[in-house]
């Protein structure tokens, strides 16, 4: 893949690289995007697909929730089901902060994919200052799905050419608005039960949150003798039901009396179908991406069911199928769902 990199120096030359962004988002495509903490790697964070190519493109081993960046303040109760308790004290931060580099950790609404959550039920929402990621998530009229733009273990890009640098031939498009500003993630926050809870420091600080009279907790010298409820807060989604990895359904059998789910890469015959409660498929024409998109979701669905056991085929371990067999082993570990939902 040949990857542009467009300047937004001028009016003409921002106008085309905001259409050409946007064109591509709508088609499914992730392209890099200045923000105003670093690069993102943006894609339409409501296609499960366009997302699952985020973590092909970084080549992360592992699956992280992402943040979702709102057109407006109008997506926010489309993307997040704010509790009544907490609504308030929501809408009064989205006023302060917004736009700007504070994420907050809302309820999920079911539009949300599964995948950009990694499988949570919360979110992390937030709208960008930068004019130019502002301009294209306005235009694009979709909230985005947007990660740093590096590939993993490398350090957040602050500029366009060391996006280039790590992703070229990877992506289609980088939008160059020169370095960005922050360089410094954003702050991250959850509201819940009428607290305020850090969960990431950035630009956005405690003693900013005082000063407009907020409490929020924190977890370090900046928390002033409020004590941080621990591990209430999953920072990772595992199913409650013991997981078991197998190599093939083939050569698999439940337990007479265990009533078991199936999680399958090979498409199972009839006969292997019939043994368990349910199935799910992570790809019928056993594409990775498409396994990846569908991965938290029939992990829930399953999950649901009340089974004894969930059994889950093991994936080709190239490409996602990496971060897609870290995902399951963590559920496979004994105690994994305690240890995950306290992580
Ligand atoms: P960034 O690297 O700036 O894109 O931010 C991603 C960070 O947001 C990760 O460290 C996540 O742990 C955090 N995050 C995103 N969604 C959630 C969520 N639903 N609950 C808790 N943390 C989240
Ligand atoms: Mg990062």
């Amino acid at each position: 893949m040949r990857t542009d990199l467009l300047s937004t120096f001028s009016p003409k030359e921002r106008a085309n690289a905001v259409a050409r962004a946007t064109a591509l988002l709508k088609r499914g495509e992730v392209v890099a995007l200045p923000t105003e903490t670093v690069y993102g790697l943006a894609a339409d964070a409501l296609n499960a697909i366009a997302v699952a190519k985020i973590f092909e493109v970084k080549e992360r081993p592992h699956f992280d929730p992402l943040i979702v960046h709102l057109p407006d303040r109008d997506w926010l109760e489309k993307i997040a089901a704010l509790p009544p308790r907490d609504r308030r004290t929501i809408l009064r931060l989205a006023d302060q902060f917004w736009p700007g580099p504070f994420t907050m950790v809302l309820p999920k609404r079911k539009r949300v994919p599964e995948i950009v959550t990694a499988g949570l039920d919360t979110v992390a929402v937030r709208i960008s200052a930068h004019p130019v990621f502002a301009e294209v998530v306005r235009a694009f009229g979709k909230p985005l799905a947007a990660p740093s733009a590096n590939r993993f273990g490398r350090i957040s890009p602050t500029t366009a050419q060391h996006v280039l640098n790590e992703l070229d031939g990877r992506i289609p498009l980088i939008v160059d608005a020169g370095p960005t500003e922050h360089g410094i993630e954003s702050t991250i926050v959850t509201v819940r039960n009428g607290r305020i809870e850090i969960l990431r420091r950035g630009p956005i600080t405690a003693e900013e949150l005082r000063g407009i009279g907020f409490q929020p907790m924190t977890d370090g010298p900046e928390a002033n003798g409020t004590v941080r409820a621990p591990g209430q807060l999953p920072s990772h989604y595992a199913p409650r039901t013991p997981l078991k990895i197998i190599d093939a359904v083939k050569t698999f059998s439940p337990k007479p009396n265990r009533r078991a789910a199936l999680l399958a890469w090979h498409p199972p015959s009839r006969s292997e179908s019939s043994q368990f409660a349910a199935v799910r498929i992570l790809s019928e024409r056993q594409d990775l991406r498409e396994a990846a998109a569908n991965l938290f979701r029939y992990l829930r669905e399953l999950d649901a069911l009340g089974v004894d056991l969930i059994v889950a085929e093991r994936v080709p371990s190239r490409g996602l199928g990496e971060a897609i067999m870290d995902r399951l082993q963590r559920a496979a570990h004994p105690r994994s769902a305690a240890r995950c939902r306290r992580e």
